[in-house]
């Protein structure tokens, strides 16, 4: 069923130019075949990852690369650590206590900081909307971005798409119905650009006071009743409560959001029998998913996803780094 997904290389620009880009900062710079480049780059990690194979792959050897981590996080820094070192990479992982970085200047010098370190390739995740960028248009190598604030975390767009592509055997033409709190999730704006990029139905359904305004922009369909929401869909994308993110009482209680908004059985038979589930974690058991869905290994992506996510981020940090590694067509 994947293979049948993967594009023979022929089908791509020769080089370089089937991945144009220095840096990896969001989707919307991405066209639908770069994104298929990658995924289809990841499913060969897959299957290594498997096989046990990959820790014999050090393409990356002789690189360093900076997980630079300035808002927590468990699975997307660790996946990234196993990426870089699975490909022969030495990885160095800096935290900083959000509290100690401020935007504008300081973030200017910590990626002057960052440069002179003359790392050959930048992970970052930081709580401000368009820091990874500032700091990419100051450093000389590639930047990934690991998540900023509510703007935008493509690797987790680019693993949810190779999650529904190896689970439905392609992704578009598909109903996909993203639940939640959709104002200050950057999964929820990355999976919005990706699929419908990809050519897929894109649903929101959240509460209003978590609807992030003019979303036909985005070119998707908006509900606020969950039942209609995820009424027929072929995947149904749950997203955790940013807690962290609200500044006001944007919900009367877990309780009354859970009752609205939950997924439960009852509420899952609205979508195709089919449907599968996805949570990029961490979640929130009994609030925005129950844990009879979350860990019904048929209908849940969960761990799949996790998965996916150390081979998409194999695939990215490989592409970005072959500029530097003289990867031939790659200048
Ligand atoms: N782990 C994801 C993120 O960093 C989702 C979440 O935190 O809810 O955005």
């Amino acid at each position: 069923m994947t293979s049948s997904t993967i594009r023979p290389a022929s089908d791509y620009p020769p080089g370089g130019d089937a991945f144009r880009h220095r840096h990896l900062t969001g989707i919307a710079q991405l066209t639908p075949w770069e994104i298929s480049y990658v995924l289809d780059a990841a499913e060969e990690w897959v299957d290594l990852n498997r096989s046990g194979a990959a820790k014999h792959d050090d393409r990356l050897a002789g690189l360093t690369i900076i997980n630079a981590f300035f808002e927590n996080s468990t699975r997307t820094l660790l996946s990234f650590e196993i990426a870089g070192k699975r490909l022969g990479a030495d990885v160095v992982n800096m935290h900083a206590a959000q509290s100690s970085v401020k935007k504008g200047e300081t973030l200017i010098d910590t990626a002057m900081t960052l440069n002179a370190m003359r790392a050959d390739a930048i992970v970052i995740r930081h709580a401000s909307s368009g820091a990874v960028q500032l700091i990419a248009d100051k450093v000389d190598c590639p930047v990934l971005n690991a998540g900023d604030g509510r703007h935008e975390h493509p690797t987790q767009a680019l693993l949810d798409a190779l999650t529904i592509r190896r689970r439905k055997g392609r992704v578009e033409g598909l109903t996909i119905a993203i639940c939640g709190d959709v104002l200050h999730s950057r999964v929820a704006r990355s999976n919005i650009l990706a699929l419908t990029l990809l050519g897929n139905e894109v649903r929101i359904v959240a509460p209003p006071t978590l609807t992030p305004p003019a979303m036909e922009r985005m070119h998707v369909t908006t509900f606020t009743d969950m039942d209609e929401g995820i009424k027929d869909a072929d995947v149904v994308m749950m997203l955790r409560l940013q807690n962290e993110r609200m500044d006001g009482a944007y919900l009367p209680s877990a309780r009354e959001y859970h009752a609205l908004y939950g997924l439960t059985p009852k509420r899952l038979e609205q979508a195709k029998p089919d449907a599968i589930v996805m949570h990029p974690g961490p979640m929130n058991r009994g609030v925005e998913i129950d844990s009879s869905i979350a860990d019904d290994a048929d209908r849940s992506t969960i761990t799949e996803q996790v998965e996916m996510g150390v081979a998409v981020r194999m695939a990215c940090l490989d592409i970005l780094t072959r500029r530097q590694r003289g990867v031939p067509g790659w200048n």
